[in-house]
């Protein structure tokens, strides 16, 4: 039996690489349904290969923590969800994304399926329900849980109790060093541990094995200061060309293909304000595609789009060619409200004002189009200082968005950021205005869900065949909704 000191893993739907797709990742936050569950898993979070013995392919956060505690001289590795049982350790550190289905995605799912906890919240059950986890408790390992789904143990406290978890450590990574290192010399660990440093650019490693698709920071941080959000509440912090390239080239030599560049608003690399620089955008996207065949980007926003489309196009040139018809990032609208902007997210509009907002939206939609960038965008409804008039101007932009080739997915206010104090949005307050808010959305979505996904599956075999299974999923979710009267 092999020890290590910091046995770093996550649950299954998290310990995947969704056949090379990202977006079929969401798929983990829908609930049981007609599929038979082996299907489902099989479809949406695949079991990773291993290379001797240990997953290809990792979620970033455990890769770079990892890297750290390495470079720290602590023993540490990452391991899959099922090996647990065949090691020792001092220390068990877990990855958390969404581990209850609060998030954004599942509270759409659960929203029109109506039929129980996702599949993401009952594998990260089964993760700590697992005999291997529970070996590891009764050699006397400590668990730490991290990663951007920590916020929702407040919520669930007694969790932490019945699963034998110790601490939640609420912060970057790098931060967690010194608290790993107290509990491995035995120190008594807090319950929650909220960390509000930031590590430099120095202090931030470089992965020494694969993430899962490729995925790798450009930066850290976003200078618009949302009031909803917890990434405001951190410093920006660009990475140099030098340290993404070091990164990419671990991918690529593991074997990774393709790639996502991960920043919050990728158009904004290397600025500290909030108009896109084209030299430095133009270079980092040529640099990503002379690593990887395909690529895309985790985030970027409608305003920098609109503020200099040309950049758009100039990437569509480099990104598109014969191995990708067209990339994807995330985006938030949050509302169609220049109201709402100036109360909760003030920078939003930037370098416009926020009366210009839903102008911005629909100019930076159409630029899209037009370039091939096809994004996942989210919306925000129940926000404290949100009125119903807020509500009908975002509906109002969603009539004029329907032929935008996007996903939307409304998503409830959860208190975070300089927010957290308030009361968190809950479906059942859900006025008739909202409700139809998300009913659009839906409707949206089903409408281009099957254009988008045709283009998604062209590049590989394997998943061609798969995708009349995901038609069918997708014809369950319709289906589902009509039943439970959310769609007519
Ligand atoms: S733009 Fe996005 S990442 Fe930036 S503060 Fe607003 S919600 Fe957060």
């Amino acid at each position: 039996m092999d020890r290590v000191d910091v046995l770093l893993t996550c649950d299954r739907t998290l310990m995947s690489n969704h056949h090379g797709k990202e977006f079929l990742g969401f798929g983990t936050s829908a609930p049981p349904n007609w599929l038979p569950e082996w299907l489902f898993r099989y479809l949406f979070f695949p079991k990773i290969k291993k290379v001797n013995g240990l997953p290809w392919q990792a979620p970033y956060g455990l890769r770079k923590i990892e890297a750290k505690l390495i470079d720290e001289g602590i023993d540490a590795l990452v391991v899959d969800p099922d090996d647990l049982a065949k090691y020792r350790a001092k220390i068990i550190g877990i990855y958390v994304m969404d581990p209850f289905g609060w998030g954004p995605s599942s509270t759409t799912f659960a929203g029109v399926m109506k039929t129980g906890e996702p599949y993401l919240a009952k594998y990260f059950k089964k993760l700590l329900q697992s005999k291997g986890y529970k070996k590891l408790k009764e050699e006397g390992a400590k668990t730490i849980v991290g990663g951007p789904g920590t916020w929702q143990f407040r919520y669930k406290s007694e969790f932490l109790d019945e699963y034998g978890i110790d601490c939640v450590f609420n912060g970057e990574g790098e931060m967690a060093v010194d608290l790993i290192r107290d509990a491995l010399n035995g120190k008594k660990l807090p319950r929650f541990h909220d960390e509000y440093g930031a590590p430099s650019l120095k202090e931030i490693p470089t992965i020494r094995k694969a993430s899962v698709n490729g995925l790798i920071e450009i930066g850290r941080g976003c200078p618009r200061g949302c009031k909803f959000c917890s990434v405001t509440l951190r410093p920006l912090r660009w990475y140099p060309y030098e340290k993404i390239e070091k990164e990419m080239k671990v991918n690529v030599e593991a074997g990774v293909k393709g790639g996502i560049l991960h920043a919050e608003d990728v158009l904004l690399y290397g600025q500290r304000g909030v108009i896109p620089n084209e030299e430095k955008i133009v270079k980092l996207n040529e640099m990503a595609k002379k690593y990887y065949n395909i690529i895309s980007w985790s985030h970027a926003s409608f305003a920098a789009v609109a503020a200099k489309p040309k950049i758009i196009e100039k990437c569509s040139e480099i990104i598109c060619d014969e191995k990708q018809k067209w990339w994807g990032a995330e985006m938030g609208i949050e509302t169609g409200s220049p109201e709402l902007i100036k109360k909760a997210m003030p920078a939003k509009a930037k370098p416009f004002k926020p009366e210009q907002y839903p102008e911005i939206v629909k100019e930076a939609a159409g630029i899209m189009t037009d370039n091939n960038l096809i994004p996942a965008c989210t919306l925000i409804t129940g926000l404290p200082e949100e009125t119903e008039n807020d509500v009908i101007k975002t509906i109002e932009l969603m009539d004029d968005l329907k032929d935008f080739k996007s996903v939307i997915v409304p998503l409830f206010f959860v208190p975070m950021g300089k927010l957290k104090n308030e009361d968190w949005f809950k479906e059942e307050e859900m006025n008739e205005m909202q409700k139809e808010l998300l009913i659009k959305c839906l409707r949206h979505d089903l409408k281009w869900i099957n254009t988008i996904a045709n283009e998604y599956f062209q590049e590989r075999k394997r998943c061609v065949f798969l995708k009349p299974f995901y038609a069918l999923f997708v014809k369950i979710i319709e289906w589902q909704g009509r039943k439970k009267g959310v769609l007519e």
